[in-house]
């Protein structure tokens, strides 16, 4: 086996993988590999995999069973992320021409495992349970010039019945905030103006060490501080974590953005216990009610699932009703299926597909009608927007976003990338605002 001198990365699934594939190539950079994003080229090919959901695994499954039939299969392969976890046992047999596994915990021990096939000739496996060690974040190569992901806590303690996430990235770990701190001082001495704060469930955030006494709220304190941080943003949200004071750091602190992506998962109780979410549709309104009072003009978003074994008709009116009621600005709507080791694996899969295909296309026609809603409402505002980029699909347009979340497309020159302006909205396209810069006063 010879010594890889370029790589490939493919990425499947949520944000924390995106950073552990920009952790991964910044490991790989270092030891002297060159990226490239042609496969066919590569003499490292790494697959960063989900197990989310079902798809997600047959995705990866048949792509990596593809390579085994062409010449790449003499490549080094490597799974990484999710599913190196959940699969660990029975990927090697499945597909003989992977050289390493490496879980979500054991990333930073990307060269060293590569340099054990290198000198063994053998497949290598290393799937921790427990995230330990701090990992080489500054070195995190990032395609995007203006945002990047920052992790905080790794992890989840929640075991909700249908998600593997506690089982493959096992137990919360808050990362140390000086860390988190020197991280985003770097990317914006780097010229980076907005971070996104990562992490499962970041509300859960210093719990694990109450020693820092540092709690999410807190955090956020600390990063407003760094002078040229225009924007925070933090995903994802557990409903019952959300507190006061982080409701209220959201409304004083000028950097952090009134976006909140408030999972509700289902809109009936028996179903939200049976799911394990520790929370009633009481207490959750509860918390929107009272977040709406601190911070009137915060915008919420959701993920809701449909189907969940024994899920009635009734309780799915109920789900439709709530996603009527709060009108998300942002929701990602599923249709449930089975994960193995879930605690969910027990009951039978009962509700029969086109019954959930048929219930998640009513949510998805009722958001459209949101979306659509709230697009018009919006028409002829004036907005504070951070120009992101050049619009992939027509470059006469930049992309920008508003402080909640939405894309605008408007037009103007490249010296305005990486800068916040005011835009004038004047129509949309499906689910892009368009608009017109306001050229500032001089
Ligand atoms: S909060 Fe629930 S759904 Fe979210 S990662 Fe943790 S176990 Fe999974």
């Amino acid at each position: 086996m010879k010594n890889p001198k370029t790589f490939y990365v493919r990425t499947y699934g949520c944000q924390m993988n995106e950073l552990d594939t920009e952790i991964m190539v910044g490991q790989l950079e270092n030891r002297g590999l060159t990226k490239t994003d042609d496969e066919t080229q590569a003499d490292l090919l790494v697959f960063n995999t989900c197990s989310i959901r079902d798809l997600a695994e047959r995705k990866v499954m048949g792509k990596l069973g593809k390579l085994g039939r062409t010449s790449q299969k003499d490549a080094i392969i490597g799974v990484t992320g999710c599913m190196a976890n959940a699969k660990k046992d029975s990927i090697f047999h499945k597909l003989p021409h992977v050289d390493f596994v490496l879980g979500t915990n054991n990333i930073h021990h990307l060269n060293d495992v590569l340099d054990e096939v290198l000198s063994t000739n053998k497949q290598i496996v290393r799937t921790d349970d427990h995230f330990e060690h701090e990992l080489d974040y500054l070195s995190a190569k990032r395609d995007d010039k203006v945002k990047a992901y920052v992790s905080i806590i790794r992890g989840c303690d929640k075991y909700c019945t249908y998600c593997v996430v506690p089982y493959t990235r096992g137990q919360e770990v808050s990362r140390h905030p000086d860390s988190i701190v020197e991280e985003c001082q770097k990317l914006v001495d780097n010229g980076y103006k907005e971070v996104t704060l990562l992490g499962q469930n970041v509300n859960s955030y210093g719990k694990d060490k109450e020693e820092w006494n540092c709690l999410f709220h807190d955090l956020l304190y600390r990063l407003d501080n760094i002078k040229g941080l225009e924007r925070i943003r933090f995903m994802t949200s557990h409903p019952v974590d959300i507190t006061k004071n982080l409701m209220e750091a959201i409304r004083d602190l000028k950097s952090v953005c009134e976006f909140v992506h408030f999972p509700i998962q289902a809109g009936s109780d028996r179903i939200l216990r049976k799911m394990h979410r520790i929370y009633t549709i009481e207490q959750y309104l509860d918390k929107v009610r009272m977040l709406k009072e601190i911070v009137p003009n915060v915008a919420l978003g959701t993920d809701i699932i449909v189907g969940f074994p024994t899920e009635t008709e009734e309780e799915f009116e109920m789900t439709y009703k709530i996603l009527e009621e709060l009108e998300y600005s942002v929701a990602f709507l599923f249709a449930y299926s089975q994960r193995q080791g879930t605690p969910a694996m027990r009951w039978k899969d009962d509700v029969p597909e086109e019954v959930k295909q048929a219930r998640l296309q009513r949510l998805i026609q009722l958001q459209e009608q949101i979306y659509t809603k709230q697009r018009h409402a919006m028409l002829g505002e004036e907005i504070e927007v951070l120009v992101e980029k050049r619009s992939f699909k027509d470059n006469s347009f930049l992309k920008a976003r508003t402080r909640c979340w939405k894309n605008v497309l408007f037009k103007g020159g490249d010296e305005l990338i990486g800068t916040l302006q005011q835009v004038k909205l004047h129509s949309f396209n499906h689910q892009t605002l368009l608009g017109e810069l306001i050229p500032a006063a001089s």
